[in-house]
């Protein structure tokens, strides 16, 4: 079956004509799927491949606001299954989509509400598609813009390889969704052998986002179960590989988890991973969600640790929660309704 949604341009013009379709119908084709969203009634272009191709579907059955803007949307797959995806309101009109590419995680760190629900099945292509495009779509019906994308919604996006990269492709095309490489960025647990063919496929144009958490292998492994077959120095050898045309530069997240990941010896450790980098490490304070074993920090607890990083050198940001309000934060995607109370 061809993934019409998920297909990049020239391997689906390849894929339709070897099932007959006329190749110029098949670049019209790919070109209407992706630009004209919302306006158009795809039928009159599909008929003739039934049961050749499929229109991967990704229906938006809820959806949560909290006061600061941020929205959590569900969407229904084809199958059922169900996904989160989060829109962020920045600066002006703009806002950031957080894009689920899994149903579930595998990756089941300890800090993380979707990683205690396990891997139910990997998003095609195709769905990760659909999903954007319904919530661009939910977007603009509302006055707002999807300026960004980042792919730090549920599951680990290079855990599945293959359906993000094709993802990427389209949304890449200028032809296709038409997003520019520098905001898309993708966040990654830290599969190394995976983030090399990113590099290289990429050219490190998509931005990169390393889930850190820890400075010492230690402490990584203690709550990132999947640390054991990547140690630190591992993924540091491949982000120094890792491409960085124009101005852009790593960005390593560290969820702030007070006790456990905010010692003097984990703040070393970050600043010895992150020397020779250009990387900037983003704070994130940990958000909390039902049956998790560890706290939410103070903001001084927060505070103290960009005050320790920046002392050691090392440039940081605190990325304040959004989204808390409906579980739409980052870590709390586990298809929670926002009345089941912490
Ligand atoms: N699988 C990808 C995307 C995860 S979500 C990855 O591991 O990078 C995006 C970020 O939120 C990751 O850095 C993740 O570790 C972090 N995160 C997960 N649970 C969190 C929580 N409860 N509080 C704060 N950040 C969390």
């Amino acid at each position: 079956m061809i993934d019409l949604l998920g297909t990049p341009r020239e391997a689906l013009v390849r894929e339709l004509v070897a099932v007959g379709v006329r190749p110029a119908r098949a670049a019209q084709l790919f070109r209407v799927l992706h630009r004209s969203r919302g306006v158009t009634d795809l039928t009159p272009d599909l008929t003739g491949l039934e049961g050749k191709a499929v229109l991967a579907t990704a229906e938006l059955t809820e959806s949560h606001r909290t006061d600061d803007g941020t929205e959590k949307l569900v969407f229904t797959l084809a199958d059922g299954a169900r996904i989160e995806s989060v829109l962020v309101p920045m600066k002006l009109d703009r806002t950031t989509l957080c894009v689920s590419t899994q149903v579930g995680c595998a990756m089941a760190c300890s800090f993380c509400a979707t990683g205690t629900l396990g891997l139910k099945r990997s998003l095609t292509a195709g769905e990760i598609l659909a999903q954007i495009h319904a919530a661009r779509d939910h977007a603009t019906a509302q006055g707002r813009a999807v300026g960004r994308l980042v792919f730090m919604g549920m599951g680990e996006p290079l855990h599945h390889y293959d359906a993000t990269r094709d993802a990427l492709h389209v949304l890449l095309d200028r032809l296709g969704a038409g997003f520019g490489s520098k905001s898309i960025m993708v966040s990654t647990v830290g599969l190394v052998p995976k983030m090399r063919r990113f590099s290289e496929d990429f050219g490190g144009r998509v931005g990169l986002a390393l889930s850190l958490h820890a400075g010492t292998d230690a402490t990584r492994l203690r709550i990132i179960p999947t640390a054991r077959a990547t140690p630190l120095a591992d993924i540091r050898a491949a982000l120094l590989d890792h491409p960085l045309p124009g101005s852009r530069y790593l960005m390593l997240e560290y969820v702030v988890l007070p006790g456990v990941n905010d010692t003097d010896e984990e703040l070393d450790g970050v600043a010895a991973f992150v020397d020779g980098l250009y990387a900037v490490v983003n704070l994130i304070p940990f958000n909390p969600f039902a049956g998790a074993e560890f706290r939410t920090p103070t903001s001084d607890e927060v505070w103290a640790v960009h005050q320790g990083l920046r002392d050691r050198g090392v440039p940081a940001w605190i990325r304040w929660p959004r989204g808390r309000g409906a579980h739409g934060a980052c870590g709390q995607l586990a298809l929670q309704s926002p009345e089941e109370t912490v």
